[in-house]
């Protein structure tokens, strides 16, 4: 159980710890990409600025005064294999080029990414326009476009790289949580294992130190009742109550014993198991039923269907198949009918209890299996049930290795299957 719950644990926080590196991996990795671009695009503001001063000259001589001029003042901070620059009158139109950069799209003012035919890299052009004072004062009218462009190949590297890095380190960052959640969780889960321990101990002890004073008063009860002429005719009822209670804390005593014993696996230890025919402990406890299904009007039948042993102790999967068909009988009115059938399906046997009853709601199917737990309270202790029944039943099937299972509906009936595995 506490195995489990290590493994989810450790689990979730791996998830959460994931969740967690990766919105900071996609934090970091947008600032940084942004920061990029946002250098990539000065530099070309700065490159487009710096040409702003020839686009005159280049309307007036064309692309050859680019070549005339020795001292222009971008040369030094052009890069020609990678960058490029462009002159554009004020309809759009290309008047001259320098660089390595061929892009077909007119231009558009501010910065703009665009991406080549045939190319792996992408293009970050810069846009500006130059404006000429006018005839009036403040009326500047547009001389043209500037654009500086540049590949993004090493904006791209460094993406890579970073994305890379990034993802390496968050790889490295889950393995050490991992290291460091399996001794937390162990850490964490100790005491509380510890005192589920003690708990589990402390209920074996309580039930088997109640039996000795419980069976004291059984005793006692039952000599008084041997001699009605000795007891006042008023104390009689108090008596017969005393008698039903101290029985049903008996039982109470000994399931939970049971419970904490089987859990415990101290009453029969699985390398002691022996094959148990399932076939004789469901003939054993058909002819023992019987005749409580009698008393009871009810019709109990027995289909045996496959010759079926598993491994196991046979007292315990007694004790399931009976507490299925005690309930069975108990929650089944006169003239109902209770079927027990035994099967096999591929690695494993079959039994299954289906009754008439009054059936079990829908929505408290998922509960009957707890400890204490019942559809109608008043009802079960009128019969005298613990609540413990099928919590007990379960137990056993998961110490064998395998699970009951029930589909019910109310006032049709109920079906309750247990599956343990055959012996191999
Ligand atoms: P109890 O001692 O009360 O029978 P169990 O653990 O055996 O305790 O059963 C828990 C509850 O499940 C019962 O109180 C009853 O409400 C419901 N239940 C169990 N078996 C049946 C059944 N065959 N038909 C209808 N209800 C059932």
């Amino acid at each position: 159980m506490f195995q489990g719950l290590r493994w989810r644990l450790l689990l979730s926080q791996l998830m959460v710890m994931a969740a967690i590196l990766s919105v900071f991996g996609a934090g970091v990795y947008v600032f940084l990409s942004r920061n990029l671009y946002r250098q990539l695009d000065k530099k070309l503001l700065t490159l487009a600025q710096s040409a702003a001063p020839s686009l005159v000259e280049v309307k007036d001589e064309g692309s050859q005064h680019l070549d005339q001029v020795d001292e222009v003042p971008w040369r030094d901070i052009f890069n020609r294999d990678k960058q490029s620059l462009e002159w554009f009158n004020a309809d759009g139109k290309l008047l001259a080029s320098r660089g390595v950069l061929e892009l077909t799209v007119p231009p558009k003012v501010g910065s703009l990414t665009l991406k080549r035919m045939r190319k792996p890299n992408q293009v970050r052009t810069f846009t500006i326009s130059v404006f000429k004072d006018g005839s009036k004062p403040n009326h500047p009218y547009l001389e043209g476009y500037i654009r500086a462009s540049q590949s993004t190949e090493d904006v791209e590297t460094i993406q890579y790289q970073l994305l890379w890095g990034l993802g390496m380190g968050g790889m490295m960052t889950l393995g050490l949580v991992a290291i460091g959640g399996l001794w937390l969780t162990q850490n964490a889960l100790e005491p509380i294992e510890k005192s589920f321990r003690q708990l589990k101990q402390f209920t074996a002890d309580a039930s088997h130190e109640l039996r000795g004073p419980l069976s004291v008063i059984q005793a006692s009860v039952e000599v008084m009742r041997n001699h009605p002429e000795r007891i006042h005719p008023k104390d009689a009822k108090k008596l017969a109550s005393i008698a039903s209670a101290t029985t049903q804390m008996s039982h109470l005593a000994q399931d939970l014993l049971f419970l904490a014993r089987a859990e415990a696996d101290v009453s029969s230890p699985a390398h002691e198991w022996k094959p148990i025919s399932l076939n004789s402990i469901l003939q054993n406890l058909v002819e023992l039923f019987e005749i409580i299904a009698q008393e009871k009007k009810i019709t109990l039948q027995y289909q045996c269907r496959a010759t079926v042993a598993v491994m196991g102790d046979e007292a315990q999967l007694t004790r399931l198949i009976s507490n299925l068909l005690e309930n069975a009988l108990q929650y089944t009115l006169p003239a109902g009918q209770v079927v027990l059938t035994l099967a096999k399906h591929s690695r494993f046997a079959l039994v299954s209890v289906q009754d008439t009853g009054i059936g079990i709601d829908r929505e408290q199917l998922p509960f009957i299996f707890d400890r204490f737990w019942r559809a109608d309270k008043a009802r079960s202790r009128r019969e005298g049930g613990t609540g413990l029944g099928l919590a007990i039943a379960q137990t056993i099937a998961h110490r064998h290795g395998g699970k009951i299972t029930v589909t019910s509906q109310v006032g049709v009936g109920s079906c309750f299957q247990a599956r343990l595995p055959l012996c191999t």
